[in-house]
């Protein structure tokens, strides 16, 4: 238990000096993520926005409000749970653009890490970038609102909460898919 803080601690120093990819030359802070190693449960965003890359901090800003709403929704307890996202900095520039393919693919390795020291029982994936890493040749709209089993790990697959507060159908759609989700880790 404390070897895997120590573990997690250390991987979290390792990517904060990271500079596999070219987003590392504007970064304020890398973003590994934030939650106990205990976590059952892993949420995987897209990357990490101005507010994050200013704080070093996972979803501190407008769409991380939203995820606290939705977390509430699902009453999962947010310091309960692992929460990063594929890339560690902040894509840029243009600020906060779309990730980059090979930047994903740089990325990666650190959250395949930090899922071996984990190892969380569920994840939920936000959107198309997190669902992609995981379900390369699937359609996220096949998916969207349903736990899905591989291995002895279950998949949650949503929208990100910054689509839900660009457009309100996809508001609604994240609040129904989280409260759903909440009676998916009811029924375990
Ligand atoms: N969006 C993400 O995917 N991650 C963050 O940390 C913030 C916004
Ligand atoms: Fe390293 Fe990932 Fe940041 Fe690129 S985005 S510099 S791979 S931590």
């Amino acid at each position: 238990m404390l070897k895997k803080e120590k573990e997690l601690e250390k991987l979290h120093q390792e990517i904060k000096n990271c500079k596999k990819c070219p987003l590392w030359k504007l970064r304020k802070n890398a973003v590994p993520g934030e939650g106990p190693v205990t976590s059952k449960i892993m949420i995987i965003g897209q990357a990490p926005g101005v507010d994050e890359d200013r704080t070093g901090r996972p979803f501190v800003g407008r769409a991380g409000k939203f995820l606290n709403k939705l977390l509430k929704i699902a009453e999962i307890k947010r310091e309960k749970v692992f929460i990063t996202s594929p890339l560690k900095c902040l894509p840029q520039p243009p600020i906060n653009r779309k990730p980059k393919k090979e930047e994903i693919k740089a990325c990666f390795p650190w959250l395949k890490k930090q899922i071996e020291i984990i190892n969380p029982k569920i994840f939920i994936l936000l959107g198309e970038v997190a669902f992609s890493i995981f379900f390369p040749k699937e359609k996220l709209s096949n998916f969207r609102g349903k736990l899905i089993k591989k291995g002895n790990r279950k998949f949650f697959i949503t929208y990100h909460p910054a689509a839900g507060l660009r457009f309100s159908k996809f508001k609604e759609v994240l609040e129904r898919d989280f409260f759903n989700l909440k009676h998916f880790l009811e029924d375990g």
